[in-house]
């Protein structure tokens, strides 16, 4: 075991249950992390079980009736230390997403900062908690409202952020005065070892146990136990859109609170006035970028035909410069897919899109080396074609030409997911028709940005089948508490609203 991973309290076998101490010996089967940059084994996770999610869920409801206690902007400052201790591991940490995950160093690090900043976010946050005021149409009463913490919230989170997505939820709902249980994904269990050894060393120092929990475990065991549990009032998943139509079923079915953060399939609308620079920057990033394994990738670009050809030849050409690898290598810009599964997945896609007529203008192969690495790949789309309405989880770009804005947004609109879209353009009116009632209908709409890579001081979050949730930034906060209408009568009387006259 290497120094970096031991400073991040990694050891060859660890425990993957905790409600603050560590469960010795957990029940659920052993896990082993590889890392796709190799296929190597890192270490070992050993995951929890439903009795072990008891256990955890006992301390959560324990540590609940006093955390909320604890007045917001004190809540805030046990959130700072937790980022302040983020910044000091922020190095090893966004290490261990590369190595467990395969996202690029860079994206890595940038990872961990993205947690800091949902801190820092958090703690500011944490002092403006507020409610609204409103005039009562009946004399001599006050009418406000007021936020209340809600409760356990589950956390579940998937492989492709392994702890920014974590970071999103836990930090907003620590201020918010709920406790928490995380389940993350199978295949990136160590990030939220390392993540916890993190938060526990904080809640130690601050004599706080049972606020942040962690049961890594199967989706079909510990996660179906999570989603039924009526303990649990909000369920915060993030995952692919047949694992959050089983968890809005689920939940829904107990009148749960969900928050889904489902597929992309997000789009590029290059119109003949943009800067082409610009533009290929941001489609290079966009779609070739965590090699394709972004909620937010881009994933269909319609070229208006005016620049099409031309365009089409300078993404090409930057495709062939793409320097694939060890995403450890500073000079390399795209790592490996995450698993054999997800080769699997883009292999068996790029078979559809030929037989369902897809020109493919460059890439489509998987390379003869340890790991997971493949080709990015573009295609020639053809309208109609099936498989573009699906979310692959891979570096797969469809090309479109289009004659004009109109026809560009109704194609953009054709899918079934809604999270990210951007348009480029330097005319006011293509943009501000973009962002019209008219124009995207995805939870993001950029114009001279891309798809990917957003800010965590808006709300993120994307609609129809991607699941309508929002987190993060803005007022994402709202879901996890409960609003309170209070009226409060200072007078002598008893009037009813709406002028309502009753028994006098
Ligand atoms: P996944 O759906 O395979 O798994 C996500 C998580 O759900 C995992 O922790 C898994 O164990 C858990 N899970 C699965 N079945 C469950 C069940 N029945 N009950 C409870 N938990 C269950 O997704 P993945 O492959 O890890 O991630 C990729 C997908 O996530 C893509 O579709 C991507 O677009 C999406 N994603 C969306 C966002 C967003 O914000 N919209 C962000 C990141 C990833």
């Amino acid at each position: 075991m290497q120094d970096w991973l031991k400073s991040l309290g990694i050891q060859e076998v660890n425990s993957g249950v905790c409600d603050g101490r560590w469960v010795e010996k957990p029940g659920g089967g052993e896990l082993v992390s590889v890392s796709p940059i190799d296929g190597k084994p890192i270490a070992r996770v050993l995951q929890g079980s439903e009795a072990d999610y008891e256990r955890v869920m006992d301390s959560a409801l324990d540590a609940f009736g006093s955390w909320r206690m604890l007045p917001a902007p004190r809540r805030g400052l046990v959130v700072r230390d937790i980022c302040d201790e983020l910044r000091r591991h922020k190095e090893p940490l966004g290490r261990l997403v590369t190595l467990e995950m395969g996202k690029i160093y860079t994206e890595g690090q940038g990872e961990v900062q993205e947690m800091i900043d949902m801190g820092d976010f958090a703690v500011g946050l944490s002092r403006q908690l507020y409610g609204l005021t409103m005039h009562s149409e009946r004399s001599r009463h006050r009418m406000y409202e007021q936020w209340h913490p809600l409760g356990v919230v589950g956390i579940i989170s998937a492989f492709n952020f392994p702890v920014a997505v974590w970071s999103w939820n836990a930090m907003i709902a620590a201020v918010c005065g709920d406790t928490m249980i995380w389940k993350p994904s199978s295949l990136t269990p160590l990030t939220a070892v390392a993540t916890q050894q993190i938060v526990n060393r904080v809640m130690d120092a601050h004599n706080l146990r049972g606020v942040f929990g962690l049961v890594v475990g199967r989706g079909s065991t510990v996660g179906e136990k999570m989603i039924n549990d009526r303990r649990v009032p909000l369920v915060s998943a993030t995952g692919s859109t047949p694992m959050g139509r089983r968890i809005g079923e689920v939940v829904g079915k107990r009148l749960g609170r969900t928050i889904l953060e489902l597929g992309g399939n997000n789009a590029i609308i290059v119109m003949d006035d943009a800067d082409p620079k610009l533009a290929l920057r941001a489609i290079l990033f966009g779609a070739v970028g965590t090699a394709g394994q972004r909620c937010t990738t881009t994933r269909r670009i319609f070229l208006q035909k005016g620049i099409a050809e031309g365009f089409t030849k300078k993404l090409v050409d930057s495709y062939k410069t793409i320097r694939i690898g060890d995403p450890l290598d500073p000079g390399t810009v795209m790592g490996p897919l995450v698993d054999g599964d997800a080769v699997e997945t883009m292999m068996k896609a790029l078979d559809a899109i030929r037989a369902q007529g897809g020109e493919i203008l460059y890439g489509g192969k998987k390379l003869d080396r340890p790991g997971h690495y493949v080709e990015p790949t573009i295609v020639k789309a053809r309208p109609g074609m099936a498989i573009v309405k699906e979310e692959t989880f891979a570096p797969i770009l469809y090309l479109f030409t289009v004659d004009s804005l109109e026809e560009a947004v109704k194609l953009h609109n054709s899918v079934d997911q809604g999270l990210s879209s951007a348009i480029f353009t330097r005319n006011l009116q293509a943009a501000e028709a973009f962002l019209s009632h008219e124009g995207s209908d995805c939870g993001i709409a950029n114009v001279n940005i891309g798809t990917s890579g957003a800010e965590i001081g808006g709300a993120f979050g994307g609609e129809k089948e991607t699941g309508g949730g929002r987190e993060a930034g803005s007022d994402s906060w709202k879901a996890y508490m409960r609003r309170q209408t209070c009226t409060i009568n200072w007078s002598d009387e008893l009037p009813l609203a709406q002028g309502v006259q009753f028994g006098e």
